[in-house]
């Protein structure tokens, strides 16, 4: 890292104390930001870097909550409104008990970078609460869901902040939270909110968006080696929905996606993965992936270690931050794994991203190659905007053309600042260089 970059690094480590995975992810970005700085040594002036690593605002605030039993939980909610440079704050909303500040705030910056990376004029935010939807009824999600927006209301519009799903946000949570928003309103602002049912404002293809466009982004990465997926054995992790529609994606290019997560182990299906059965076991029960196997013979549940113990062509992780590590990788390098495609936020370690690199694979990190969820967030947006729908094959199409154009733009960065095939220098520099430009334009402010 340059002296620089190096000391605002260490200023964000002292002002962001016990936040490391908000230090993981600006380490990142900046020590990608060497050769960029280098060429255009005017991105370090005006304190923009410093300004880029503090979020505009943080928000934080008391969730009550009555269970079906009467009894008065109190959760916290987090919305990091971190960059408004390229249009309206936009990122989703998780419910998870390991949610904090620092959590909130890495997905936050990451976002930032993301969002540039689609070119749709869209700022980066992220919010949450350390609200654990698992094994709650749906009225208790409801009331959860309502006592959040009562407060989040005040903070977002849908020229303002645009939140989203994230883990343990899906379609039923942003139903109760729009229409929370709605009442509190009294105003049908459709475009407050993206992920929203069909029948209310929401995309075909928003579903299936961060999946198909992982897979799509390991797609281009092979073809630049003349190679593709048809035929490649890939391991999933994670059992939601981005590992639900990269599965499907998967199958649709002709490989074979054999694996799936959840907490509670993993799943081996040589066969091929039965996606109906996953589905229904997963969208429709919310049941475990024990209840996977139980109904398919052949496959087997793996209670220790992870899905990357399996040998395969291709890994895709799809659960959460820093479930890949450096054993983890070192494995899958031994199994012949030649991509990795990081469907969830920040999935592999520092030392895992290293040892990929080091072993000269095609690594798409999340930041590209997940970018397919939040680029048809702002299509859905576009459409509310519009009062208009548009079918499954024009949005599959309009994401296709931005996964393309995404990977296309990281291709050129990487070759620009002289590390060519070099994903993770190629998002960082393509999507900073856009946003500081905007950032310099707007001023100090
Ligand atoms: P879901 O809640 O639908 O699914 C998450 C899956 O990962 C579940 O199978 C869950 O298992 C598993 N998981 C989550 N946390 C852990 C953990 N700590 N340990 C083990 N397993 C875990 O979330 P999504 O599929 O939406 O999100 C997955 C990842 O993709 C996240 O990193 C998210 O930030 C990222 N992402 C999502 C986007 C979207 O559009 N949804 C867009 C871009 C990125 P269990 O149910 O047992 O907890």
């Amino acid at each position: 890292m340059q002296d620089v970059v190096e000391k605002v690094y260490e200023q964000v480590v002292t002002r962001n104390r016990g936040e490391v995975e908000f230090h993981q992810a600006v380490h990142e970005v900046l020590e990608s930001l060497g050769p960029v700085i280098a060429k255009h040594p005017h991105y370090a002036e005006g304190a923009l870097l410093e300004r880029i690593v503090e979020p505009e605002r943080q928000i934080m605030f008391r969730v009550p909550w009555v269970d079906d039993a009467g009894q008065v939980h109190v959760n916290r909610g987090f919305r990091i409104e971190f960059n408004s440079a390229l249009g309206p704050y936009k990122g989703g909303l998780r419910f998870h008990p390991s949610v904090n500040a620092g959590i909130i705030k890495f997905l936050g910056f990451e976002q930032i970078f993301k969002n540039a990376l689609t070119a749709q004029g869209i700022g980066g935010g992220k919010g949450g609460s350390d609200f654990d939807p698992h094994g709650r009824s749906d009225a208790e999600v409801m009331r959860f869901c309502q006592s959040f927006m009562t407060e989040l209301a005040r903070h977002i519009g849908p020229s303002t902040d645009v939140p989203a799903g994230d883990i343990g946000v899906g379609g039923r949570e942003i139903g109760y939270m729009f229409g929370q928003y709605k009442r509190l309103r009294n105003s049908y602002d459709a475009g407050v909110l993206t992920g929203k049912g069909l029948a209310w404002g929401g995309s075909l293809v928003r579903t299936e968006a961060t999946g198909y466009g992982t897979v799509l982004f390991a797609q281009s990465m092979l073809s630049t080696k003349g190679e593709s997926l048809e035929g490649k054995k890939v391991l999933v992790s994670g059992a939601g929905n981005v590992a639900i529609y990269a599965i499907e994606k998967a199958q649709q290019l002709g490989a074979t996606p054999i694996t799936f997560s959840d907490s509670s182990g993993y799943v081996v299906d040589e066969a091929g993965v039965d996606l109906e059965l996953l589905k229904q076991v997963k969208e429709v029960e919310r049941g475990r992936v024990a209840d996977y196997v139980e109904r398919r013979p052949g496959a087997r549940l793996v209670t220790g270690g992870s899905v990357w113990d399996v040998p395969g062509d291709v890994a895709l992780p799809c659960a959460t931050q820093n479930e890949l590590n450096g054993d983890a990788a070192a494995t899958l390098l031994r199994g012949g794994c030649g991509v990795v495609s990081e469907g969830a936020n920040m999935p592999s370690t520092p030392e895992a991203v290293e040892a990929f690199q080091k072993a000269g694979i095609l690594f798409g990190p999340g930041k590209a190659a997940n970018a397919g969820g939040v680029a048809t967030s702002a299509l859905e947006m576009e459409q509310n905007a519009g009062r208009t729908r548009w079918d499954f094959a024009t949005a599959e199409a309009k994401l296709t053309g931005i996964m393309a154009d995404i990977h296309d733009s990281c291709v050129a960065a990487a070759e620009e600042y002289g590390r060519p095939g070099d994903y993770v220098l190629g998002a960082n520099a393509a999507g900073f260089t856009r946003v500081a430009d905007v950032m310099i334009a707007h001023g100090i402010v």
